[in-house]
């Protein structure tokens, strides 16, 4: 089976965790933690990253460092990982859904604007894929009805808007480190901000709530967010080889699109003043009874795929922000995730590619391709 992902652990990931274990520096403390820290702070240009469990408690800590609350709004697209969305219900706080643009996949800003109601705190930016959203119009939106940005940025390490990394431009950034993105450390996630308060906030919440210079005395309720140390020695030694990771996704992007451009499918071109990382390779395919048929030849013979996120208001505890998402339930009905790590060979591309022709050139009647009437544009 060709995976869509796994990791590439080729780096120093091994020397540096054995340093963890002849050292005893295992758990949350340790040289790796705050090396890790820093130079992620360095790579994506912020002045604070801190590290913790996972991605998902990223954005967690997010809402609580914000002060996001019962009663507050969050705008958020439809079209993402249920993370997002689901980070913004911890804080008891109501999710409301935006569209996604047919170009970018990305959030549209003419929706958040239409969204904007008098108990709006944040928009959560998320960069879909590796591509950025339209930052000068959503911090244009954010200024203007004085709101938080919250940019989830975990597929997008590696992604620059305007010469500038993804995260840098709203309060606060998280990064997930799970095994299938863009760099990982198992599980594992980054909170950055260049804001030093916001940044306190997020230490204090993430080690217990612990009241500066008081042993055991805790002044909120925290929480035990922390990355460990082990983590953190696979993320450095990550981070050391993201420039190879970056081109060679890149590399598989161009690729893809060079064999494929000619059939009835769709691909996440770069739109904007952005340099796009491809954490996922994806197509979209013309018509949307064509997407399952063709997962289903491929996973047949031996070559995984994914489909897109379904769209958050689909969910049963979501249901009720519902609304009308066009776009987005669209691309996900159309959406396909092709294999994307970085040590994906030549020869398994080209293998993948001649599949795809073939279940166009085979089943080159509609009806053959298991499709019934529905020519949605
Ligand atoms: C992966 C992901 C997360 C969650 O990260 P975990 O490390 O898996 O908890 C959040 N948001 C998005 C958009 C993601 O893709």
């Amino acid at each position: 089976m060709i995976p869509v992902y796994q990791p590439w652990l080729c780096g120093n990931e091994k020397k540096y965790v054995m340093a963890c274990l002849d050292s005893n520096w295992i758990s949350s403390r340790g040289f790796f933690v705050e090396e890790f820290e820093k130079q992620f702070a360095a790579y994506t240009g912020v002045k604070h990253a801190s590290a913790v469990a996972n991605g998902t408690v990223a954005l967690h800590l997010a809402m609580l460092a914000l002060g996001i609350k019962d009663g507050d709004e969050v705008i958020v697209p439809t079209l993402t990982y249920i993370a997002s969305v689901n980070a913004i219900a911890y804080a008891r706080a109501t999710p409301v859904f935006v569209d996604s643009l047919k170009e970018t996949w990305q959030m549209d800003p003419a929706d958040i604007e239409k969204k904007i109601t008098a108990k709006t705190k944040a928009i959560m930016v998320v960069h879909l894929y590796g591509h950025p959203c339209d930052m000068d119009a959503i911090m244009a939106i954010a200024k203007k009805h004085n709101l938080y940005v919250i940019e989830d940025c975990a597929e997008a390490t590696g992604s620059y808007y305007n010469g500038k990394h993804v995260g840098t431009f709203g309060d606060i950034a998280t990064f997930s480190f799970y095994g299938n993105k863009t760099i990982t450390t198992g599980e594992g996630g980054m909170v950055v901000t260049n804001d030093e308060k916001i940044h306190n906030h997020v230490l204090h919440y993430k080690g217990q709530g612990l009241a500066k210079g008081r042993e055991y005395w805790h002044d909120v309720v925290g929480y035990n967010y922390r990355m460990t140390n082990i983590c953190a020695a696979i993320g450095l030694a990550q981070l050391e080889q993201i420039e190879f990771f970056l081109s060679k996704k890149k590399e598989l992007a161009k690729k893809y699109k060079e064999k494929l451009d000619h059939l009835p499918l769709a691909f996440h071109d770069p739109v904007g003043p952005i340099e796009h990382s491809y954490w996922m390779i994806s197509i979209l395919t013309e018509r949307a009874d064509d997407c399952e048929p063709l997962r289903e030849f491929l996973k047949k013979r031996g070559i995984e795929s994914r489909p897109f996120f379904r769209p958050a208001h689909k969910m049963p505890m979501y249901e009720e922000c519902g609304g009308n998402f066009p776009v987005a339930e669209r691309l996900s009905s159309c959406g396909i995730n092709l294999p994307s790590w970085p040590g994906l060979t030549v020869t398994d591309l080209d293998v993948i590619c001649a599949d795809i022709l073939q279940f166009y050139s085979r089943c080159n009647t509609v009806a053959q391709r298991g499709c019934c009437t529905d020519v949605k544009t």
